[in-house]
């Protein structure tokens, strides 16, 4: 089997949100979003057999052209590994999981079976987007929790630290201790306008979260402040969890021998240099040293590649206990991130989602919402 001719397809019409977006990690000076274009990569060989993945960036698909898509390792470690000068590159993530999309397909099995599963369904997080009102934050997980989702994730970015808890601990009174409780404070972000925590607000942040029953505080610091994050993951029982700007599978080893972070959180698709190959490496990774790994899965344009990709891989290890799935009503729903899917992915009424069970990455495109524009 080769690679015979690789498209770049866009929708016909951007994703219109119903309100403008302003995400807590860039507030709160940063540009509210207003539409997003979905864009994939269509990959077609000469077996009649097509493979699909998200138009990630610069890197030029005609590489692909003449190899053969089961080759995928080869692909990975020459453009996404980053294990030594010039292998790894911006964008390469989305012909990688198209790759795999192919091989899948090739062999009539989805991903997660063909690389070998440990299971069929992973929990899923809802991941907020927005810093709201205190009493529209309970409002809001307590309608997720009706829904079914057993864990959330809220935003921390107010300008006075002391709020955000405040706002936690109204979340906790509200929804008990069965409610798997996230926060994320998103202190390696560019945030414009932002004032950033010190080291001390972190760490008497963390024991504050500690206290509530936190399961997890993600970026409490820069992911370059290995002291500082490994201090405060030393001082508290609650994980500390982080990574998702990381830019290569070999950038985890000195996170992971230092004790910066209890849970990695890689991303398939966001960098380009992870992929599912990447994922899984780094999942390996983190196991061999007792952490845990629950992936960052991107928002937005990206959001069903991203959720693809990351289950397959995931529903492959034993130490990934949730996976990211962004929702946020009114701006992010199954209407504005999973249009383009004919079947969206759901929750389950035990808070799960399924790993799709069609072949190769199991899902399918609309694509009459879509066309060739390279
Ligand atoms: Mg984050």
């Amino acid at each position: 089997m080769q690679v015979t001719r690789v498209e770049t397809l866009r929708s016909k019409e951007p994703v219109i949100l119903p309100e403008p977006w302003l995400p807590a990690w860039n507030q709160p000076n940063g540009t509210p979003v207003t539409q997003w274009y979905l864009t994939f990569y269509k990959v077609y060989t000469d077996e009649g057999i097509i493979g699909y993945g998200p138009h990630t960036g610069y890197v030029n698909p005609s590489r692909l052209i003449g190899m053969d898509p089961c080759h995928v390792e080869a692909f990975w470690d020459a453009n996404m590994s980053g294990r030594r000068a010039g292998n790894s590159g911006q964008g390469a993530a989305g012909l990688e999981i198209a790759l795999w999309d192919i091989i899948g397909k090739a062999a009539g099995l989805p991903l997660y079976k063909l690389l070998g599963a440990y299971t069929d369904r992973l929990m899923v997080y809802a991941a907020t987007s927005r810093l709201l009102e205190p009493q529209e934050t309970v409002e809001q997980v307590l309608s997720f929790m009706a829904q079914g989702y057993k864990a959330v994730k809220l935003r921390l970015h107010r300008p006075d630290p002391w709020a955000d808890l405040d706002v936690v601990r109204m979340v906790r009174e509200a929804a008990g201790d069965e409610l798997v409780l996230l926060v994320d404070a998103n202190q390696n972000n560019v945030s414009p306008g932002y004032r950033f925590w010190s080291r001390q607000t972190a760490l008497r942040m963390a024991r504050a979260l500690d206290e509530l029953g936190v399961y997890f505080m993600e970026e409490p610091l820069p992911r370059n402040d290995v002291e500082g994050l490994a201090e405060i993951a030393a001082t508290v029982d609650m994980f500390i969890a982080g990574g998702e700007h990381t830019p290569t599978v070999y950038d985890w080893r000195e996170y992971i021998t230092r004790g910066a972070f209890d849970i990695v959180q890689p991303d398939a698709v966001m960098g380009g240099n992870y992929g599912i190959t990447g994922l899984r490496r780094v999942a390996q990774l983190a196991d061999y040293f007792g952490r845990l790994i629950v992936p960052h899965v991107l928002t937005g344009g990206h959001f069903v590649m991203d959720m693809a990709a990351s289950l397959h891989a995931m529903a492959t290890v034993e130490n990934c206990p949730m996976v990211e799935f962004g929702i946020d009503p009114p701006v992010l729903t199954a209407e504005t991130s999973q249009s383009i899917l004919k079947q969206p992915f759901q929750l389950e009424p035990d808070g799960t989602v399924r790993v799709p069970d069609a072949p190769g990455l199991g899902i399918e495109l609309q694509e009459d919402m879509l066309e060739v524009v390279g």
